[in-house]
């Protein structure tokens, strides 16, 4: 597809088989990984023979020890993805295809939960919009985890902020299923389009 990204948001490790192992996590890293190779084949390779794959830009939780989505501080969830540990880590199958300038990191301000990747930051500082507008992308595709949490979120801030949205169904992990299937109907009849 023409002017496409794709978004892997948090296929972290605490989120497949940590501490806040999802379900369904590992058939989503597998269908993801499948994706993008059926994509990269597509590609023609460039004058020194490379295969340009379409760009792939990534979502980490990536929380300070204190955080405040943490029970300890009265939030919600046990500890995940504390930066600097194997679990805040993109899974090893798909991280070879992440690059610094197209990583943006959120929920790194110790008082303030964010599931959105939207505001997401690079280290360079610019945000996920920001750099999906630099990049002329008009279609997002968006797999990772939880449907129900930071795809959704995510998906909702681009959708509302001009995107065309698309969740790959068999590339999403998700906390309960009943949520899972919830999440999925209301984001369909808001527009985004799951395939
Ligand atoms: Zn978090």
């Amino acid at each position: 597809m023409k002017d496409a990204a794709l978004v892997v948001v948090d296929m972290l490790y605490d989120f497949i088989d940590g501490s806040m192992a999802c379900q369904e996590a590992d058939k989503a890293v597998a269908g993801s990984l499948r994706f993008i190779e059926e994509q990269t084949a597509l590609t023609d390779p460039d004058d020194s023979g490379i295969r340009s794959i379409f760009p792939i830009l990534f979502i980490r939780d990536h929380h300070p020890a204190n955080h405040c989505s943490f029970a300890e501080q009265g939030g919600p969830w046990p500890p995940h993805c504390v930066q600097g540990t194997h679990g805040a880590d993109i899974h090893k199958d798909l991280a070879p295809y992440a690059t610094e300038d197209l990583t943006f990191f959120k929920g790194e301000n110790p008082q303030q939960e964010q599931y959105s990747g939207f505001e997401g930051k690079n280290p360079a500082g610019q945000s996920l919009a920001e750099v999906l507008h630099l990049m002329d992308i008009r279609n997002v595709i968006i797999c990772g985890i939880a449907t129900e949490y930071c795809v959704r979120n995510t998906a909702e801030d681009l959708l509302k902020d001009g995107f065309n949205v698309s969740i790959l169904k068999d590339c999403i992990a998700y906390v309960e299923a009943k949520g899972h299937h919830e999440a999925l109907k209301a984001m369909e009849e808001e527009g985004i389009q799951i395939r």
